[in-house]
């Protein structure tokens, strides 16, 4: 009959996994117009995301290391604008910038290098006064002395990730996304049709195409698949795999950015809590036989980020997370299909805060809509063959 056609199917696609990185890609997967089926085997943001730092913006370290990364963070910080455009107030991402610092002279040396480069590549950086401009733009904060160098970085920010996880989840189910939460993905078949996704209740998902975005667990689920990729194992490397946010009770402080020393960082948590980090503590706890006495390397975080906050405040441990970071062996982002396995798409990064939605936007038009898009050849699957 003239007029009436048969509308095309929707593609379908499974995303495993529903931490930052899931979420974002599942949103920009349902919104090019996907049939999209969420599988998270514990709770959204139960991984990493809820263990995590959560600092976004380009990371300066990259800049002269990595500039492929460092381009792909600037990517990042535009998709954090159109996201939030799109989410609309209160979604978790705090655009409030970032304080570097450091006490040793051939640090400071670097950074200068690493601010004039960065922006050569359009990201705003500057090198700021340790008195009267930093007091001008975080008045909370006091630092020793003995700081050699300090920058402001204006576009940085954090993430509430389980606000954001929140609103995204919103979001999907009102796209008609589709979600299986308690469930693993045991494996992935392949199969001519396309591949299937077989769940430990014994439900299964067939598909057009499954996004890996496991966490800690991708490799395992792509190996199911006949595809390889490799990420560090807790096992082998633990002191850069495992890591650990102490996270303090309510408090009078009035911090308002992320600060960011050689060792220590801490920012903002809402309600008064300030969020504190330490690579050192991390490995710490990676030595500790079985974790043992994380409250009190928590503890100690939380003092240590005390001596630098003004206003008298009195910091105690509220709580404490320990997460493990999902790290590609050769430290960047693997995004791309998985060759030898049919329809499976890996997405896995230790920046995933930062890029999740980059990454999302690549993914809905990579796996979604089938265009290619210019991700630079480091970061494909491909290079594990
Ligand atoms: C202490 C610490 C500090 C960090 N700081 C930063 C930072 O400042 N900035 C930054 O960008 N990144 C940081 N990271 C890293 C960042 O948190 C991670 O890269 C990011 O959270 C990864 O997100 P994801 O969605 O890929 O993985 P995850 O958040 O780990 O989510 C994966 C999900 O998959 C689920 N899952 C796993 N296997 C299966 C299965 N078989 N079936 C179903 N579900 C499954 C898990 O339950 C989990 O919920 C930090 C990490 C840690 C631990």
């Amino acid at each position: 009959m003239e007029g009436v056609s048969s509308l095309p199917r929707r593609r379908r696609v499974a995303v495993v996994g529903a931490g930052i990185v899931g979420l974002c890609a599942a949103v920009d997967l349902a919104e090019v117009g996907c049939a999209v089926s969420v599988v998270e085997s514990e709770h959204p943001i139960a991984g990493a995301s809820g263990a995590s730092f959560a600092w976004i913006g380009a990371s300066l370290r990259d800049v002269i290391e990595r500039p492929a990364y460092f381009e792909l963070k600037q990517m990042a910080t535009e998709a954090y604008r159109r996201l939030t455009a799109k989410l609309g107030p209160d979604s978790g991402v705090r655009r409030t910038g970032a304080i570097l610092w450091t006490e040793d002279e051939a640090e400071a040396d670097l950074l200068e290098v690493e601010i004039a480069a960065a922006r050569t590549a359009g990201v705003e950086a500057d090198l700021i006064q340790p008195g009267s401009d930093l007091e001008r733009i975080e008045p909370s904060l006091s630092l020793p002395p003995s700081a050699e160098a300090v920058a402001w970085l204006p576009d940085d920010g954090y993430v509430l990730t389980s606000e954001l996880g929140r609103r995204l989840l919103g979001r999907l189910k009102g796209l008609g996304g589709l979600t299986f939460f308690g469930e693993r993905a045991d494996r992935i078949e392949s199969r001519s049709a396309g591949p299937r996704l077989v769940l430990s209740s014994g439900r299964k998902i067939d598909s057009d195409a499954v996004v890996i975005a496991a966490g800690t667990q991708s490799q395992v689920l792509a190996e199911t698949a006949g595809a390889r990729i490799r990420l560090e194992s807790a096992a082998s490397a633990p002191s850069k795999v495992i890591g650990l946010v102490a996270i303090s009770g309510p408090s009078c402080s009035a911090l308002s950015k992320v600060v960011v020393g050689t060792d220590l960082m801490f920012r903002p948590d809402g309600g008064g809590r300030i969020l504190c980090h330490s690579y050192d503590a991390d490995s710490a706890l990676a030595s500790a036989a079985e974790r043992f006495g994380a409250a009190a390397i928590a503890e100690s975080v939380i003092s240590r980020s005390q001596i630098l906050l003004t206003d008298g405040v009195d910091l105690s441990l509220g709580t404490y997370r320990v997460g493990e970071r999902p790290l590609p062996v050769d430290g960047v982002a693997i995004v791309g299909w998985c060759p030898g396995a049919d329809g499976v798409y890996a997405a896995v990064t230790h920046s995933g805060v930062c890029l999740a939605p980059v990454l999302g936007e690549i993914i809905a038009k990579e796996v979604g809509q089938l265009r290619t898009c210019p991700v630079p050849s480091a970061f494909r699957p491909d290079r594990f063959e």
